[in-house]
């Protein structure tokens, strides 16, 4: 019996089957290094300018580097570079690239941002939809960190409802294989170690400005589920509970609002994500999507390659519906022999794949090196 003839008799999916979660204890046996499929993708920053012949030299050299999937970043919370009918939109770029990227053989996901809105629009007719922190301060008149952290709070069906829309517009674009979800988490509580030089501060502990989300319906709905409002807690910082309840916010957006969206629409739905998810209430551990693109970006983190490598193994350790890790490699932080060793190390440690931030952030010797690193890698 071959996988495929395996799989169907089962009724699963090969993603479950080849992680092993559905069966556990039985060995199966295509579940091996060799088998597993491996693919390499692109972040790319919004580019309105370029012509079509330079996407085309461009997706020609990064076929040629090896990379599979393309994610053009098509809505910002400000604008979206797409047909969109409910957003302010730019030029309709991802139209523009989605033909010159299939012929050249790449697949193309849509990088939308999530939670953050900018839209003056919305931020004007609809405060209440955003997120408040513990000191009872809106991210729209007191965004923590910069001035784009006016997150939408992920307890209102109104905030699904918008969320929601736009990823059913990307849903029924033709040509788009995926819907590729960014920021889908709260504002940072704390901030990567290597991130708060940064911003003058540092995070010992849980601070109130910058923790989330502390709105009416929150409390309420915290109140319901405990008895307790979370505002009267003495260190919040403390409550499981309290915390369990952001996560599970956060996780019913994507597994129950925006995951059957997509794939309703026939798309993939993949997400960008943080290594240390529980300083963004983000356990993406417990999301059904069909893979994972943790920001790996070590210098955040105080971290080299072998970081990467080592989050990489936790990671698709910890993933409970067995979905494929693409690595998220920061290629302006990484030498080009770097860039090599990370696709080595982190393909030994169970992942699927890199993903670089960003294309534009390669060099002539960067491209080179990722080319040999997979090659090297399809040879086994
Ligand atoms: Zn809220």
């Amino acid at each position: 019996m071959n996988r495929r003839e395996f799989t169907r008799l089962m009724g699963l999916s090969g993603v479950s089957l080849a992680a092993g979660k559905i069966l556990p204890g039985i060995r199966l046996p295509f579940n091996t290094r060799n088998e597993r499929h491996m693919k390499q993708w692109a972040w790319i920053g919004t580019d309105v300018n370029s012509s079509p012949d330079d996407w085309k030299r461009r997706f020609a050299v990064m076929r040629e580097s090896g990379i599979d999937a393309i994610l053009p970043e098509i809505y910002n919370s400000r604008q979206a570079f797409y047909r969109s009918s409910h957003l302010p939109t730019g030029q309709p770029w991802l139209e523009t690239i989605i033909p010159l990227a299939k012929e050249a053989g790449l697949e193309v996901h849509g990088w939308m941002w999530t939670m953050p809105c900018n839209i003056d629009e919305i931020v004007d007719k609809h405060p209440e939809w955003f997120v408040v922190n513990r000191l009872g301060e809106s991210s729209t008149v007191k965004p923590a960190y910069v001035k784009y952290y006016k997150f939408l709070c992920p307890s209102r069906p109104e905030v699904w409802e918008f969320v929601g829309k736009t990823v059913s517009e990307l849903s029924q674009i033709d040509g788009l294989t995926g819907v590729h979800l960014d920021y889908v988490r709260y504002p940072d509580v704390i901030l990567p170690i290597g991130l708060q030089p940064r911003y003058n501060i540092v995070q010992d502990r849980e601070y109130p400005q910058y923790d989330y989300c502390y709105c009416d319906v929150c409390r309420d709905s915290f109140k319901k589920e405990s008895g307790i409002d979370p505002m009267k807690l003495g260190d919040p910082s403390e409550s499981e509970a309290w915390k369990e309840f952001r996560y599970k916010r956060i996780t019913h957006l994507v597994n129950d609002v925006l995951l059957p969206i997509a794939h309703k629409g026939g798309k993939k739905m993949t997400a960008a994500v943080f290594p240390n998810w529980k300083d963004v209430r983000q356990q993406w551990s417990q999301w059904k999507l069909d893979g994972f693109l943790p920001m790996l970006y070590a210098a955040y983190y105080n971290g080299g390659v072998d970081w990467i490598a080592k989050k990489t193994g936790e990671e698709v350790k910890s993933q409970r519906y067995g979905a494929p890790v693409y690595s998220g490699l920061s290629v302006g932080q990484l030498s080009p022999e770097e860039i090599a060793e990370a696709v080595r190390l982190t393909s030994k440690a169970g992942g699927s794949g890199v993903s670089l931030f960003s294309a534009q952030a390669m060099s002539e010797k960067k491209w080179a090196s990722l080319k040999s690193a997979i090659e090297l890698l399809k040879k086994g």
